[in-house]
C-alpha cells in the first residue's frame, strides 16, 4: 500500500445504519472495493463482513464487523452490525462510538421501522453528523427516487438533524460491488466518500467549553488539605479558578490551589489530561470519588433524567423475570453508585430481559449526568442493564 502523505493521517469512526436488507454490508464492501482501486485500502468481501464473529461487551453478546479502509484524505474505522438487535446494543452499551453515520435507505422502500429506530438511537447517544445514501437507485424509478429523498429529509428533521443540508448521495451499492463503473456503480461510492472526506470533521477535543472533571479519587495530603484525581473531559482548568464541588446533593465552592500534571506543577491544564489538583480550603470529609469538578455555575445537580436502557438476556447473565415500573436498584456509573427507581413509559406493562426501552431514572441522590453518559444496573452484584442518559430532566 502506498501512502500519499507523511503527516500522520486522522482516523473517523463511521458506522452504517439503516433498515435490515436495504443494503449496509453491500455499501461497506463496496467502499472497500472501490477504494481499493487507488492502492490505500483492502477489499473485504460481503461475506467477511456479515459473518463477523461475535464479541462480548460488559457480559452482552453482539456482533459487528469492523472494517478499515483509508481516503487519500483520511483513515476510516468502519462498524457493520449484521442484525438489528446486534445495532441496539452496540448503541447503548457504546462498544463502538461512531463520529459519522451513513444512513442507507433502498429507494424500493423509503423509511422504515428500523430507519426510524437507527436515527433515535444514534440521535440519543450524541452522533452529530449522518450523510444519506440512497440505495437500490438501480431498480427504482426516478420519480420515486425523489420522494424518497424528501422524505428522509424530512425524517432527518424531525429528529433534530439538519435534514435540508444533510448531503445525500444516490447510487447502487451492489452495482459498485460488481465492478460497475457508471454513475449509479462506483461513481456513487467515491462522491460519497468525497462527502464524508470533506464535510465530516475529525473529532477534536474540546477545550473551549466550561471544563467538568470527574472526580476518580481523593487524596489527603497532610498540612495541605484534599487532592482530587481524574482526567478533563472537556475544557481547560486553571490555578487560581473558582469552582464547585458537586455531587451527591452536596454543592461546595472553592478555588484551585496547585494543579499537577505527570507530578509537575502546572498554571493549567486541558481536556484529555490526567490531573491532581489541590482545592483550597476545603475539608476532605467534603470530597467525595464520583463528584464532579466545574466553574461555578455551570451545572446543576439533578436527580431526574430519561434513558435508553437494555435489560440483559437470561444468557448473558441477566434477570429472568420481566421489568415493571418502580423496579429499584443499583446504578454505577463512572466511579460511584446509588440507588436508584426505574419506571416505564405509561403504555408499557413490562420490559422483558433481552430487550431495551426509553424510561426515566430517579436517583436517590442528586448527581451531576451528561447525555450520552452510561451507566450499568446491578441486582447483588450482577449486571441485568445497561444503559444512556439521553435527556436530563427537571
Ligand atoms: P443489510 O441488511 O442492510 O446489510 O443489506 P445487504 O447489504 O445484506 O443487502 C440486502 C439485499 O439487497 C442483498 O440481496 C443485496 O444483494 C441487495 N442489494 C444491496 N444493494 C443493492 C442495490 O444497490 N441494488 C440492488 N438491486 N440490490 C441490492
Ligand atoms: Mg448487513
Amino acid at each position: 500500500l502506498k501512502s500519499y502523505s507523511t503527516n500522520p493521517k486522522s482516523t473517523c469512526n463511521i458506522g452504517t445504519i439503516g433498515h435490515v436488507d436495504h443494503g449496509k454490508t453491500t455499501l461497506t464492501a463496496a467502499i472497500t472495493k472501490v477504494l481499493e482501486k487507488d492502492g490505500l485500502s483492502r477489499f473485504v468481501a460481503y461475506d467477511e463482513i456479515d459473518r463477523a464473529p461475535e464479541e462480548k461487551a460488559r457480559g452482552i453478546t453482539i456482533n459487528i464487523a469492523h472494517v478499515g479502509y483509508e481516503t487519500s484524505k483520511r483513515k476510516y474505522a468502519h462498524v457493520d452490525c449484521p442484525g438489528h438487535a446486534d445495532f441496539v446494543k452496540n448503541m447503548i452499551i457504546g462498544a463502538s462510538q461512531i463520529d459519522c453515520a451513513i444512513l442507507v435507505v433502498a429507494a424500493t422502500d423509503g423509511s422504515m421501522p428500523q430507519t426510524r429506530e437507527h436515527l433515535l438511537l444514534i440521535k440519543q447517544v450524541g452522533v452529530q453528523h449522518v450523510v444519506v445514501f440512497i440505495n437500490k437507485c438501480d431498480i427504482t424509478e426516478n420519480d420515486v427516487i425523489e420522494l424518497v429523498e424528501l422524505e428522509i429529509r424530512e425524517l432527518l428533521t424531525d429528529f433534530g438533524f439538519k435534514g435540508h443540508e444533510v448531503p445525500c448521495i444516490f447510487g447502487s451499492a451492489l452495482l459498485a460491488l460488481k465492478g460497475d463503473t457508471s454513475e449509479l456503480g462506483e461513481q456513487s461510492i467515491r462522491k460519497l466518500m468525497d462527502v464524508i472526506d470533506n464535510n465530516i470533521p475529525t473529532p477534536k477535543r474540546d477545550f473551549t467549553s466550561p471544563f467538568l472533571l470527574p472526580i476518580d479519587n481523593c487524596l489527603l495530603v497532610p498540612g495541605r488539605g484534599a487532592v482530587i484525581i481524574g482526567t478533563l473531559k472537556r475544557g481547560t482548568v486553571c490555578k487560581n479558578d473558582k469552582v464547585e464541588l458537586l455531587g451527591f446533593d452536596e454543592k461546595k465552592v472553592t478555588s484551585i490551589g496547585d494543579i499537577q500534571v505527570f507530578n509537575k506543577s502546572v498554571t493549567s491544564a486541558k481536556a484529555g489530561e490526567n490531573v491532581g489538583i489541590l482545592l483550597r480550603g476545603l475539608k476532605p470529609k467534603f470530597v467525595r470519588k464520583g463528584m464532579i469538578l466545574c466553574p461555578i455555575n455551570t451545572l446543576t445537580l439533578n436527580n431526574h433524567y430519561k434513558a435508553t436502557i437494555y435489560f440483559l438476556s437470561r444468557s448473558e447473565g441477566g434477570r429472568s423475570k420481566p421489568i415493571t415500573s418502580n423496579y429499584q436498584q443499583q446504578l454505577f456509573s463512572h466511579t460511584w453508585n446509588i440507588v436508584c427507581r426505574i419506571d416505564l413509559d405509561s403504555a408499557v406493562s413490562m420490559v422483558m430481559p433481552g430487550e431495551h426501552a426509553e424510561v426515566i431514572i430517579t436517583l436517590l441522590n442528586k448527581m451531576i449526568m451528561d447525555i450520552g453518559q452510561p451507566f450499568t444496573v446491578r441486582e447483588n452484584g450482577r449486571t441485568v442493564a445497561t444503559g444512556i442518559i439521553s435527556e436530563i430532566l427537571s
